[in-house]
C-alpha cells in the first residue's frame, strides 16, 4: 500500500507507530499515546497523523471515562477502553 505525504505529495512517506502528546478535552492533563498510526515524509520530514487517526483520538477521548488512562497508554489500548455515551454530543459534523 502507497501513501502520499499531504504536504508536499512526495510517495516516500512511510506509516509508522510513533508517540504524540495529546491534551485531555477538559485540559487538566497531557497524556502520550503510544504506537499511533503516524506519517513519516522523509521528503519534507514531516510527522503527522491522518486527519481519520486525530478525529478517532478525538472522540474516543470525548467518549471515554480519562481518569482511568495513565500518563502513557497505546493507541490500541485507547480504542479499547469502554465508551461511557453511545455517540459524541459535541461533533456536530456527523
Ligand atoms: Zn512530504
Amino acid at each position: 500500500m502507497t501513501f502520499t505525504c499531504e504536504w508536499c505529495g512526495s510517495l516516500n512517506v512511510k506509516n509508522v507507530p510513533g508517540s504524540v502528546f495529546w491534551e485531555l478535552p477538559d485540559g487538566t492533563r497531557a497524556i502520550e499515546i503510544t504506537e499511533t498510526p503516524t506519517f513519516n515524509c522523509s521528503d519534507c520530514s514531516m510527522i503527522y497523523q491522518s486527519e481519520e487517526v486525530v478525529k478517532e483520538i478525538e472522540n474516543q477521548l470525548f467518549l471515554v471515562d480519562c481518569k482511568q488512562i495513565g500518563k502513557v497508554i497505546s493507541f490500541k489500548e485507547l480504542m479499547q477502553l469502554p465508551r461511557l455515551l453511545k455517540r459524541n454530543y459535541f461533533d456536530f459534523d456527523s
